[in-house]
């Protein structure tokens, strides 16, 4: 993948032109919410209702290790758009993600879809304490 060929005219320390040049490979979502709703749910969650392998969670923004996945996968996929030759490699990085986040110890571990009678669950991850290195311990 090679970085945008527009030439920076903007100078340090120096405020941004105010006109833009348009992008050179414009993103097909305009947010990583559009992407999971208008891409990602219909194309790789219908594995999700009436699975008890795997899980998912409407409040999917809600799981911070979700939306870093998810953005990941996002970012790829719209650069993959404009890169022919990248789309077997987002489609690797797709097969790695997937199961971590779908899965049944993933960032949805705790949360479950509407089922029937039985209303979903939404339980976003609680972490564990971390203590600070005493003083002198990097040194
Ligand atoms: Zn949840």
């Amino acid at each position: 993948m090679t970085a945008p060929t527009t030439p920076r005219t903007d100078t340090p320390g120096q405020p941004a032109p105010a006109t833009q040049q348009p992008e050179a490979n414009p993103r097909l979502y305009p947010s990583v919410e559009a992407w999971v709703v208008g891409y990602f749910t219909p194309m790789f969650l219908h594995r999700v209702p009436g699975s008890p392998r795997v899980r998912w969670c409407a409040r999917w923004w809600d799981h911070a290790e979700a939306i870093a996945r998810l953005t990941v996968l996002w970012n790829g996929w719209e650069a993959a758009r404009w890169e022919p030759s990248a789309k077997p490699g987002w489609w690797l990085d797709l097969d790695h993600h997937l199961p971590i986040l779908i899965g049944l110890d993933g960032p949805f571990r705790g949360c479950r879809q509407p089922e029937g009678a039985r209303p979903g669950k939404h339980e976003p991850e609680s972490v564990p304490s971390v203590e600070p290195a005493p003083s002198g311990w990097w040194d």
